[in-house]
């Protein structure tokens, strides 16, 4: 498929609501009482094909929110004699004329053709990608949530440009008898870059790293339902890198033995018990109490979206468009949130910045690659 620039940006997010996401995928309101895990840590995890239909319908809602009165008329007689496809993305004007015309993501010119439909599942599938325009559903398969999240068509599909990793829980927030503390371990630090050189990975001991003494008179930090030794240990830990995020000193961080990590986790979620609704008669169903599992609120993850743009394809948005436009619409995580429930208060998620360097070479800053 010839060269591509390939830029990876790291995500920090923190849950201001429980989030749960059965293993069912991202549809809303699902109904099911366990949530998706890592499966070799056994680990609850944000999968990034959630993270990723998700932010697919948040970017769309952005968009047309902006554009829809400025969007040129494709199918009126006037422009019909205007020659082909291509052609009118660049002849057709957006409407009252925005200064901000080819800078702005949303004005990016095949824009001029997105729809609402362009979010979720295409409903079109089956016809050619220059009959999109007179089409009134499915992906148009011209402007930037298509190209950024991909797109099938009767004669072209590709795969998008956005690759978006897990959500994993970086910090973890447990009580104890010393107030609310983030658990972690030393292996996730490591892969986070979180944690200084000179320590080893290694963390096999059966206690417990604080970074402050929380008691003089304690030798044990309950979490959850374990009670653990502890030691306190000088370790810097680069909790700057959340500083847009969350305020996480280190007196709230517990360090665990990385073997028990997931049974602290897995024993201190958030669970709460549900009534069916009979959809006919809006009656509570006889019997019908369930449980539900969730991530608690204050849980921190971490992944990263890598993008590739194959190099000298003009029919694809600059990478830099496509930062933009995550970023633009990254807001809606905080109100609409990710996941199930969400009408029940469920699935707030707020994202830390995404930290796009305009200046930073893509090529240096990224690897190339093959597309
Ligand atoms: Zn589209």
């Amino acid at each position: 498929m010839g060269e591509a620039l390939t830029k990876k940006i790291d995500i920090f997010a923190i849950s201001t609501d429980p989030i749960y996401i059965g293993t069912g995928g991202y549809t809303i309101g699902r109904v099911d009482n366990t949530i998706v895990r890592d499966p070799i840590t056994n680990i609850p995890k944000i999968p990034g094909s959630s993270l990723a239909g998700t932010w697919r319908y948040y970017m769309a809602l952005k968009l047309i929110s902006e554009i829809k009165d400025k969007k040129p008329d494709f199918n009126s007689t006037e422009y019909e004699s205007h020659g082909n496809l291509k052609e009118k993305f660049e002849r057709y004007k957006w409407k009252n004329e925005p200064e901000e015309d080819g800078k702005k993501w949303e004005y990016w010119k095949y824009n001029k053709i997105a729809r609402i439909t362009c979010a979720g599942q295409d409903e079109s599938p089956n016809i050619e990608i220059n009959e999109t325009p007179s089409s009134k559903t499915g992906h148009c398969g011209h402007c930037i949530v298509c190209k950024a999240f991909g797109f099938s068509k009767k004669d072209i599909s590709s795969q998008g440009m956005l690759f978006f990793s897990d959500l994993h829980i970086l910090f973890f927030p447990v009580y104890t008898r010393f107030g609310t503390k983030w658990i972690t371990s030393k292996r996730i630090l490591i892969e986070n870059g979180l944690l200084e050189n000179g320590e080893s990975k290694e963390n096999n001991e059966e206690k417990a790293i604080v970074l402050e003494n929380p008691s003089e008179n304690n030798k044990y930090i309950n979490l959850g339902w374990l009670n653990l030794p502890y030691e306190v240990r000088s370790i810097n830990i680069q909790t700057d890198k959340l500083k847009n995020l969350y305020e996480l000193s280190g007196k709230d961080i517990v360090i665990v033995p990385d073997q028990l990590l997931s049974h602290i986790i897995n024993s201190n979620l958030e669970v709460r018990t549900s009534v069916s609704i009979d959809p006919i008669t809006g009656a509570a169903k006889e019997g019908a109490l369930f449980t539900s599992e969730a991530i608690p609120r204050g849980t921190i993850f971490s992944g990263n979206i890598r993008i590739f743009k194959r190099l000298n394809d003009d029919t694809l948005p600059e990478i830099k468009l496509v930062c933009e436009a995550l970023e633009d619409s990254k807001h809606f995580f905080e109100t609409l949130g990710i996941g199930g429930m969400t009408t029940r208060g469920f699935g707030r998620l707020k994202m830390s910045s995404l930290n796009y360097k305009e200046n930073e070479n893509p090529a240096s800053g990224g690897e190339n690659g093959e597309s």
